[in-house]
């Protein structure tokens, strides 16, 4: 009877590995990608039954099972009406706080195991200890980066002193309290002591790690903490001897990995000039000093310069998701494009404020994928550009980026929005980017500002066609 138990798990736990994979496959395509988010949630139902079987909580009941659905019943009432609630806007910051309660939990995992474990040998101890280090940086890490995409905390950008000697030091500590608690026969008060360094070592790192951080390296950083939290969750199942959550952790790591390699070589960083350089420790001189004030156009004489364009660029940043503006963006293009102009949309890859937000929100309004082109394929084309329309994009199109040696941007590849004919950047007033660096493109000769809400300017702009 247990071997038919047990051969049972192996394949329950055999079909959820299947569900994650297929499910982060189809992932990859925003038309599948409601479906892909369906099997991985029935994989994750079928693991946590399996383990409910395998760990014999049965034989508890009804107090274990209780707990357990009682926790199961609060965590998804809170998830499923948090989910529902929040903004579109809001969605990277959740998206931070998910990741970092993935830490926690992995943290957790492994202290409750420390608790529980009479004596272990030295690789289950490294392996515990290796949970709770990235736990604890995934923790605190997505903490600082929840605070600062939601703009609740270190709005201004922040310097630490010696601040890679200090994470090294933190990071030395935390380590040597691994080997202290792995060769010190576990439950010894040494033991504890290396726990307790651990713990607290890597919490901190976690902070002083991601607090420096800002501007475009922030996606990168996000990223990297989310391959931290699978991470933590692969150790965190070695370290309890449970398949699927060590399957399910590297899917995540790997993946997590992966799109932070992908963002480093997007943003002209490496992850070495990330994670130990510092961000906003100096200020952009030119952008600070033009003293041209930015000049503003009326959407009717807007409208008289598309109205002779031939080819216009749209650009999105984080303001279009703020006035979701995307289905007003949306017949804007087709009016242009039914008055004989060629249309594209360059999207920069930390447009926004999450990995893909722009590509998002134009699906979600019908934008053709062919329209939708990368910065590389679009920039050679901008000085033939008759329009480049900026929706609420800032950081994404600075030219400080490119030619300001002092500016924090420095380096981060643009979309040359400035190479344009005429520029026409679509803001609510002056205010900053999310690096809080000035822009110099907005008091260049061929730009002009559309001040106010995204969405209503662009309808505006469709009623002008309209009434043609
Ligand atoms: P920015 O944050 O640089 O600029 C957004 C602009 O939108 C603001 O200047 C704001 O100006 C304007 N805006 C806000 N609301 C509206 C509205 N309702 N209508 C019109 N305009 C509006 O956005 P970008 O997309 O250019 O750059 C993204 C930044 O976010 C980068 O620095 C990137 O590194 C960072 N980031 C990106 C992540 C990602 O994964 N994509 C994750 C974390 C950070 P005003 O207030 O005057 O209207």
């Amino acid at each position: 009877m247990t071997e038919i138990l047990n051969a049972g798990i192996t394949i329950l736990y055999m079909i959820s590995a299947v569900l994650f994979i297929r499910g982060i496959k189809l992932l990859g395509k925003a038309d599948t990608a409601r479906k892909g988010n369906t099997l991985s949630a029935v994989g994750m139902l079928i693991a946590i039954i399996t383990v409910l079987f395998e760990k014999d909580v049965l034989a508890s009941f009804p107090l274990g099972y209780g707990l357990i659905l009682l926790a199961v019943v609060i965590g998804a009432v809170i998830g499923a009406v948090w989910a529902k609630k929040v903004e579109m806007t809001g969605m990277p910051q959740l998206v931070a706080l998910f990741n970092g309660f993935g830490g926690l939990s992995s943290l957790l995992v492994a202290l409750t195991q420390y608790v529980n474990t009479e004596e272990a040998k030295p690789f289950e101890g490294i392996t515990l200890g290796l949970t709770i280090a990235i736990g604890a940086i995934a923790f605190t890490g997505s903490i600082v980066a929840w605070g600062k995409l939601s703009g609740k905390m270190f709005k201004k950008s922040v310097t630490i002193p010696a601040k890679n000697a200090l994470n090294a030091c933190l990071a030395i500590i935390g380590l040597i309290g691994i080997f202290i608690y792995a060769f010190s026969g576990m439950n010894s008060s040494i033991g504890l002591i290396g726990i307790i360094a651990v713990t607290a070592a890597y919490l901190i790192l976690g902070f002083t790690m991601v607090v420096t951080i800002g501007g475009g390296d922030m996606p990168v950083i996000i990223s990297l903490l989310n391959a931290f939290s699978g991470l933590a969750a692969a150790f965190a199942g070695l370290a309890i001897a449970n398949s699927v959550l060590v399957v399910s952790g590297c899917l995540v790591g790997t993946s997590g990995l992966i799109l932070t390699l992908i963002m480093c070589k997007a943003m002209n960083r490496t992850l070495y000039s990330l994670l130990f350089g510092s961000f906003g420790a100096s200020a952009s001189k030119k952008g600070a000093g033009s003293g041209k004030e930015p000049k503003a156009m009326s959407v009717e004489d807007a409208y008289l310069i598309l109205e002779a364009a031939s080819s216009v660029v749209f650009i999105p940043g984080y303001g279009m998701a703020v006035a979701q503006a995307q289905h007003s963006v949306k017949e804007l293009a087709d009016k242009l494009e039914e008055n004989g102009a060629e249309v594209n949309f360059a999207i920069h890859p930390v447009a926004g404020r999450m990995p893909g937000h722009m590509n998002v929100l134009l699906a979600e309004a019908n934008v053709p994928y062919e329209q939708l082109k990368t910065a590389d394929e679009m920039n050679p084309q901008m000085p033939n550009t008759d329009v480049a329309i900026v929706i609420g994009a800032n950081d994404v199109v600075n030219p400080s980026a490119l030619d300001d040696e002092t500016s924090p941007l420095y380096g981060m590849p643009i979309i040359n929005a400035f190479e344009a004919r005429t520029v026409f950047v679509l803001k609510r007033g002056k205010g900053a980017g999310f690096s809080g660096v000035e822009n110099p493109l907005f008091t260049n000769d061929n730009t002009v500002m559309l001040y106010g809400d995204a969405k209503q300017t662009v309808s505006a702009l469709v009623s002008e066609f309209d009434d043609v």
